[in-house]
């Protein structure tokens, strides 16, 4: 096996959520069907229409904000009444990639795992329910600590977890919430590009590769 560019103190795999363990179907299906749905009913808007008049809205708001995350904001911002019809709709949408749970399974014999996601709790449950076992936490950093994923954060999740963050991969799509940010805390991270458009010796193009690239002896995967 080639050397893994990867330190060998690992104990800890954290993995991202949606884009990483499941596919954005189930967002995707939620931001701009399911609501802007409901939003075109009620006001009487066009389908299309009400889409991208949300799409604009959201991206006003844009990912570095808490509230973008927060379906309860949203609903309440369009007055929708409540999110829980709108998201039971959505629920069959949730898919994990094809590698996840082979992946999980392979790994939790040697590692440690838990779940650092921005997705809100009230997605969270739903979209680990199938994969919930693998992991000793769960974390939804925005509803637990009212954080995105910042730097600052994945220290403060390690003292949590009474986990050096040497000792911690984070593995994630988002270039600066699950790469960059997690570095800065000193926590080891590779990059998931599903796209295969990245090359580096820290990024991936699924999780069957990730696995690969951990050290060890025998590949897990
Ligand atoms: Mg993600």
């Amino acid at each position: 096996m080639s050397e893994s560019p990867l330190g060998s103190n690992i104990k800890v795999i954290s993995f991202d959520v949606e884009g990483t363990l499941v596919t954005p179907d189930f967002s995707k299906g939620m931001w701009f069907e399911c609501i802007p749905e409901y939003y075109g009913k009620k006001n009487k808007v066009p389908f299309e229409k009400a889409v991208r008049m949300l799409a604009a809205e959201y991206d006003r708001v844009g990912d570095g904000r808490l509230e973008w995350y927060d379906v309860r904001h949203w609903f309440k911002a369009f007055d929708l009444g409540d999110y829980h019809q709108a998201l039971q709709r959505c629920l069959p949408r949730i898919r994990l990639y094809p590698e996840s749970e082979a992946v999980l399974k392979a790994l939790g014999r040697r590692y440690r795992m838990i779940v650092i996601s921005a997705s809100i709790r009230e997605f969270l449950e739903y979209l680990v329910a199938d994969i919930k076992q693998h992991f000793e936490s769960v974390i939804s950093t925005v509803t637990d600590y009212k954080e995105l994923k910042t730097p600052e954060l994945y220290a403060r999740i390690c003292h949590d977890l009474n986990i050096s963050p040497s000792e911690v991969v984070q593995v994630g799509d988002n270039l600066q919430y699950d790469f960059v940010n997690p570095r800065a805390a000193g926590l080891q991270a590779v990059h998931l590009d599903r796209r295969g458009q990245r090359d580096g010796k820290l990024v991936v193009a699924d999780l069957t590769e990730f696995c690969r690239l951990l050290p060890g002896d025998q590949p897990l995967c």
